[in-house]
């Protein structure tokens, strides 16, 4: 297996209290891995890491082959990293096609910008709102949009953080649908995500973690069929 991204023992402790302890994971290239557990086991804490918003306490990260724990979080956009955070951060006075702009323009310009434009629409299934305000749009339009401004950069690796938050079992089903067709297009994607259904959708390997650090790992059947796995997500329960 030729991992896109490793982490080796990383700790992140906020005063006395160990957010992610020792996790390492690695994700292959090519595959849809999801991150669950239940809330406050370390998710968000551990995605951040892996993006460079957080600095380790202690560890390394591995991108593409390379030590990225001390990159800036542009700089492993740079070398191919795209997150999007579990707040949508879409400029919500701004119509929905200048958003995608704002993101295309970082590689793209002129006609091929334009198409990449109507491409990512279309994808987005948010063309008739092309020229709306995103802060008009519903919930589940504007993580769809922000999506899209991920995928504007056009990652080899796509980082998305509770993609289906808020969203109706509809716009869960379609969000899985997209994630699964950016993946068979060649994209690896790592989702931290607690809604089960949505997991069993779209997971090819999946991380448990639980009190910060890795609880469970391996492909999506076997870590289902985990009794250890169902009682960590019965006992605790799952909001967010
Ligand atoms: P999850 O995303 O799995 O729900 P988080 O990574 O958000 O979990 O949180 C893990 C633990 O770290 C929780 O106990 C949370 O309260 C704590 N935590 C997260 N971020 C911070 C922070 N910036 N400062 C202090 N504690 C934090
Ligand atoms: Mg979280």
């Amino acid at each position: 297996m030729t991992a896109i991204l490793e982490t080796r023992q990383l700790n992140k402790r906020f005063g006395g209290l160990s957010a992610v302890a020792d996790v390492s994971i690695a994700v292959a290239t090519g595959e849809i891995h999801c991150l669950i557990g239940p809330n406050g086991a370390g998710k968000s804490t551990l995605f951040k890491l892996i993006a460079g918003t957080y600095a380790p306490s202690q560890g390394e990260v591995l991108f593409r082959g390379e030590n990225v724990t001390h990159r800036k979080p542009y700089e492993r956009v740079g070398r191919g990293m795209s997150i999007k955070l579990q707040v949508p951060s879409v400029f919500r006075d701004l119509p929905v096609a200048q958003n995608l702009e704002i993101s295309l323009q970082r590689t793209l310009s002129g006609p091929a910008m334009e198409t990449e434009k109507g491409r990512l629409l279309e994808f987005l299934q948010l063309k008739d709102d092309a020229d709306r305000p995103a802060g008009v749009l519903a919930h589940g339009q504007q993580q769809w949009l922000e999506i899209g401004m991920a995928l504007a950069l056009k990652p080899a690796l796509l980082l998305l953080d509770e993609p289906t938050a808020g969203m109706s079992p509809q716009e869960t089903e379609r969000t899985g649908d997209m994630i699964k067709s950016l993946n068979a297009q060649g994209m690896t994607v790592l989702v931290v995500e607690h809604d089960m259904t949505f997991v069993r959708q779209i997971a090819q390997q999946v991380t448990v973690l639980h009190l910060g650090r890795v609880f469970a790992q391996g492909n999506i059947d076997a870590v289902i069929a985990d009794p250890r796995v169902e009682e960590i997500y019965l006992g605790k329960g799952h909001g967010h």
